[in-house]
């Protein structure tokens, strides 16, 4: 008999399935459709499955990511010169100057923020809008390019949108659309590809079960690859 119980980790709940076995420790398995699975030893209670559920959180995390698209929860950023920032994969040093506009620009390394207002926030703000900006366009092209492959699967065209997101790089909703973490502009365009064509198979297969990875697979056939640069990207 399977039963069904979670746990809160963090801001995350774990929900999982669990049943008896002879056996004489515990077994955690998490699987590609991101359901977790518990085998527990004969008169183990479910306080005690639960604790050791918990226990195992940052690695049932761990393991969900390598499937999904969390983000992991990022540093936080002071917006002061001398601090690095990233783009499309690359890391730029900011080079805060005072001055009688506002204007940001990316170049020979640096971004050049020249503002009115030095405060951090003043110069988050700047930084974001030129982060979104070029996110819209360039989210905009890669689309375009991963869709003409999902096209040819019958993957139905999506909307886009670009969001300030703290969990996920990417989701889809059941309207069709494609929603894209701003933070995804920090990744390189291999791993934006991977994101993308990520959701894009989701349009048509919505759970991560065979037919998914196997549409994935045809789509981009390096997704592995993707996926464990995107990961590692995000432990930067
Ligand atoms: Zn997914």
């Amino acid at each position: 008999m399977e039963l069904s119980d979670s746990v809160r980790w963090g801001n995350t709940k774990i929900p999982y399935r669990y049943r008896y076995a002879k056996r004489k420790t515990l077994g955690i398995s998490v699987h590609p459709d991101l359901t977790v699975t518990v085998k527990a030893p004969e008169g183990t209670s479910p306080e005690a499955i639960r604790d050791k559920v918990r226990q195992r959180g940052s690695w049932i995390r761990k393991a969900w990511r390598e499937f999904e698209l969390y983000l992991p929860k990022q540093p936080a950023r002071r917006y002061v010169s001398g601090e690095t920032h990233r783009y499309l994969g690359r890391q730029y040093r900011l080079k805060v100057v005072g001055g009688k506009e506002n204007s940001v620009k990316c170049l020979r390394g640096h971004f050049w923020i020249t503002t009115t207002n030095s405060s951090p926030k003043a110069v988050q703000e700047l930084l974001e809008n030129w982060y979104r900006e070029h996110a819209r366009a360039i989210f905009k092209e890669r689309l375009t390019e991963c869709y003409q492959l999902a096209a040819r699967e019958k993957v139905p065209e999506p909307m886009l949108r670009v969001q300030k997101m703290t969990s996920r790089w990417g989701s889809c909703s059941d309207k069709g659309r494609i929603l894209l973490n701003l933070e995804l502009i920090k990744a390189p365009k291999d791993c934006i590809d991977y994101v993308i064509t990520h959701e894009l198979c989701h349009l048509k297969e919505k759970h991560h079960g065979p037919r998914f990875w196997k549409l994935l697979e045809k789509l981009m056939p390096d997704y592995r690859e993707m996926r464990k640069k995107l990961n590692l990207f995000a432990d930067l």
